[in-house]
């Protein structure tokens, strides 16, 4: 019996590759304890996860991975611990997927007049469930033979900044982290590497702000950190009295190299994580 544990992964509600009952599965022969799903701004994933989970003996908790405003790109923050129903906290989500699917036609009419044109029908078949993104996009110039691979897609087109990019309109963090706490929950700033501020001081300024306003952890252990990435970030979260979290972002074979419960094979995240996390949720329920 193992306490490792992942508090980041995605199925086909989002961009991940698996059904909620497949990830599950993996989760289990894996020999995790407990698995987070953490889907892009959307919980629809959990009750058949859960329902797998208590089939199959691993515990699963309902996550979410919200994009929030951030310039030039976007923020990710993971909630945990929260009530999927509570009110203000589903209408965060339907903004957050109106900001999606604002976002995702300009992409596509960008696309057109880079001369590789897709029709959002293609795009939407490519996904699973509500939430479509780049990587649903990415896949659809695959199938028509524009690119070899999604990888080629980012690197070509849809990366940000890049010639496809739109930046998506969205919520504010700090109303991210009220809405979460008021839903009960706790928030997670993922993959902190990926905001890509410029020098350890600004960095700390732009996590300092998030932690003023509730933010509850970070994800030190990540397959896009490092070890130099783990050590500053580890020192961060120390320094600011934040969780040290981490996860796989396991995403199928969306992200063939990387493996749930392991990410790259450095990342290895304990039962006591969770309970830590949980001990900042705003509001236990029972
Ligand atoms: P979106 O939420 O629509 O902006 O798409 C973001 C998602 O695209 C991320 O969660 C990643 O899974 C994926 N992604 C972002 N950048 C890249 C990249 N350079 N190569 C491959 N996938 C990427
Ligand atoms: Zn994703
Ligand atoms: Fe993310
Ligand atoms: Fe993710």
């Amino acid at each position: 019996m193992t306490d490792r544990i992942d508090l980041h992964a995605h199925t086909r509600h989002s961009d991940g590759s698996l059904e909620p009952a497949a990830l599950v599965r993996l989760a289990a022969e894996t020999g995790l304890a407990a698995l987070a799903v953490t889907d892009h701004d959307t919980t629809a994933g959990f009750p058949a996860a859960a329902e797998a989970g208590t089939a199959l003996g691993v515990e699963i908790l309902c996550g979410v991975e919200i994009s929030a405003r951030f310039p030039a790109r976007a923020m990710h923050l993971l909630a945990y611990g929260f009530d999927r129903r509570e009110p203000r906290f589903m209408e965060l989500l339907a903004e957050t997927r109106g900001g999606r699917n604002r976002r995702n036609p300009r992409i596509v009419a960008r696309l057109e007049e880079l001369g590789v044109p897709v029709t959002m029908e293609e795009v939407r078949a490519e996904s699973g469930g509500e939430v479509v993104g780049r990587p649903h996009i990415a896949r659809a110039m695959v199938r028509r033979g524009y690119v070899p691979d999604t990888r080629a897609a980012f690197s070509q087109y849809l990366r940000d900044g890049g010639p496809a990019y739109v930046a998506t309109e969205s919520v504010e963090p700090a109303e991210v982290i009220a809405v979460v706490q008021r839903a009960g929950g706790v928030v997670v700033l993922a993959h902190p590497k990926q905001l890509r501020v410029e020098g350890p001081a600004a960095l700390e300024a732009v996590v300092g702000d998030l932690a003023a306003a509730g933010l509850g952890g970070m994800e030190v252990m990540h397959p896009s950190h490092g070890s130099e990435d783990r050590a500053f970030f580890q020192a961060l979260a120390d320094r600011l009295g934040l969780v040290a979290s981490g996860g796989s972002d396991f995403h199928g074979d969306t992200k063939p190299d990387v493996r749930l419960g392991s990410g790259k094979g450095d990342v290895d995240v304990r039962y006591a994580t969770w309970e830590a996390l949980r001990a900042r949720c705003a509001a236990r329920s029972a």
